[in-house]
């Protein structure tokens, strides 16, 4: 049996998608781990789990951990509706292992350590609503680990005309995330190095399947930005960068680049990465790609236009102050597009 549920919007509570029976035990086809799990386990993510009544279950439906309104700058989209806010959720897990994890205290918090409200996603919408938000954003923690629950909300978020971002780490599969895709407007994703031994020893996850995430969104025309957490020792080999910033270039050299600084963290208590670290990369970026930025270094960072070098978005810390960008998109001083989505998201259809 394979479970492949359409967007229905009515919330199959608890109930798992995308997994298949082999022999005794469940294959989860969620994301590139692929878990096998017996009855009574759960899979990696420690958020689906064997039922032996119910087949695959889901631990964190309507379960966040997390919430906030946030500036959408701060996921980071730089391109999408600037100066906007985002109402953005995050539960726990995550279907990779990065030793340098930024988010631990919430990626690795256990259910049973947390006393759980379970919301609808009808519950989720309306505090969105009620806010006056356009933009939902499922971030903090990987949303593929609570797959069901994002895609029914997003699902009637798009319904109510608003726009769904994800902020992930692209593990989730091509059919999965075939299913999202007409409900989602923006990613942010990462990619966490270009090597796929480093994803595969080091990360616990697969290179060819963000690739290939990327690839799909940039297919459908989703607006995505792409993050580089620089963890020195990790993915600072310069060979690898430069690699990376090729294939970016070879699907647009217009897509955001996100060039971030990582902090000690978890497992990896390593060196904060310098100034001229970051700038270096940077201006190694700038050769392909337009519209290259520097994150968690406390200096604010404005959008140029690429064809006439006036600034068109001004930001201070996470906030747009000053946009020069029209509603069609393109710059006010030259009039070439800007690559930036603008205008008010509460009168644009994704
Ligand atoms: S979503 Fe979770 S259970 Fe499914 S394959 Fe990925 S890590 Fe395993």
């Amino acid at each position: 049996m394979k479970s492949e549920e359409s967007c229905t919007g009515k919330g199959s509570y608890d109930t798992a998608s995308w997994w298949h029976w082999e022999k005794n035990a469940i294959r989860c086809d969620l994301c590139a781990r692929s878990c096998l799990i017996s009855s009574g386990k759960t899979g990696f993510c420690e958020n689906r789990r064997y039922h032996p009544e119910k087949g695959l279950e889901s631990l964190v439906y309507g379960k966040p951990l997390a919430w906030g309104v946030d500036p959408v700058e701060k996921k980071p989209l730089y391109h999408y509706f600037p100066g906007f806010s985002v109402l953005s959720l995050g539960t726990r897990g995550c279907t990779m292992e990065c030793p340098y994890c930024q988010n631990h205290s919430l990626v690795y918090a256990q259910l049973s350590s947390r006393s759980f409200r379970k919301y609808a996603p009808e519950e989720v919408v309306a505090a969105g609503v009620e806010r006056g938000l356009s933009l939902l954003a499922f971030t903090y923690n990987e949303p593929t680990v609570w797959y069901e629950f994002v895609r029914d909300c997003l699902f009637l978020w798009k319904e109510r005309k608003g726009h769904g971002i994800l902020v992930t780490n692209g593990q989730m599969r091509e059919g999965p995330l075939r299913q999202l895709t007409p409900l989602l407007g923006a990613c942010n994703v990462d990619i966490k190095s270009f090597n796929e031994k480093h994803y595969e020893n080091l990360l616990g996850g697969s290179l060819p399947q963000t690739r290939r995430f990327i690839e799909i969104l940039v297919e459908q025309d989703i607006h995505v930005e792409i993050t580089w957490l620089v963890v020195p020792g990790i993915n600072t080999e310069d060979n690898l960068f430069r690699s990376c910033i090729r294939w970016i270039a070879s699907l647009s050299p217009f897509i955001p680049l996100h060039i971030t600084r990582a902090f000690p963290a978890y497992h990896w208590q390593g060196e904060l990465p310098s100034l001229e670290l970051l700038n270096r990369l940077r201006e190694e970026a700038r050769e392909d790609l337009s519209y290259v930025y520097l994150g968690n270094t406390g200096i604010p960072e404005s959008t140029s236009c690429h064809k006439c070098g006036n600034d068109i978005v001004i930001r201070s810390c996470y906030n747009a102050l000053d946009i020069e960008v029209s509603k069609e998109g393109k710059c006010n001083f030259c009039g070439t597009p800007s690559h930036i989505v603008t205008g008010n998201p509460s009168q644009e259809r994704t």
